[in-house]
């Protein structure tokens, strides 16, 4: 995997504010792998429970497949959009998929698609880079940036990466020059 220069130079808010930024990045679905929409039904009794009246029908959860050479198994398939949120989100539990898991005392991200853990990175043609298309989301917005992503996003880099990808993460960061000079002080 390619890694972008960007991620180490780009910010992210200080912490996640869901009172501000109302959760809009569930607004629109999301793609995960076939082998997590596997995982994700396997485990819908953990979950069900926190769906919105209209997003309880499994059958409503899944839209289109397509390949995608950056997901593992090379298949991606999209979560639905129901009556204007992604099938998993709900106003009162946010993702229902993470709800679930808390709630019968797992991981919180064991069933939560890795491209949701993982935003504002995003591996794209095999490079990790930074997903700056949703500029209009709170946490996307210039002002409210102020902390660099791959401190903000730290724990979700130890859950998702294995050690190996880490080293190589946090090598490649310290060839940064600005880095380099801000951990020397
Ligand atoms: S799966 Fe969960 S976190 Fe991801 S978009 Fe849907 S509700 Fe949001």
């Amino acid at each position: 995997m390619k890694i972008d220069t960007n991620v180490f130079s780009a910010k992210f808010p200080e912490r996640c504010q869901l009172d501000l930024c109302r959760s809009r990045c569930c607004r629109f679905g999301v793609w995960v792998d076939i082998e997590e929409q596997k995982t994700i039904i396997a485990n819908q009794e953990l979950f069900v429970a926190y769906l919105r009246p209209e997003a309880k029908d499994q059958k409503t959860w899944f839209g289109k497949t397509e390949e995608d050479e950056d997901c593992p198994s090379g298949l991606a398939i999209e979560t639905q959009d129901i009556s204007g949120a992604c099938s998993f989100f709900h106003p009162d539990h946010g993702c229902a998929l993470q709800k679930g898991a808390v709630e019968a005392g797992l991981h919180e991200w064991i069933i939560k698609p890795r491209f949701c853990i993982m935003f504002p990175l995003v591996v794209s043609e095999g490079e990790l880079t930074v997903d700056d298309d949703m500029k209009t989301l709170w946490c996307m917005k210039e002002k409210n940036r102020t902390r660099p992503i791959l401190d903000a996003v730290k724990k979700e880099v130890e859950f998702l990466f294995d050690e190996k990808q880490r080293r190589r993460l946090y090598a490649e960061e310290m060839r940064i020059p600005a880095v380099k000079a801000a951990r020397r002080r």
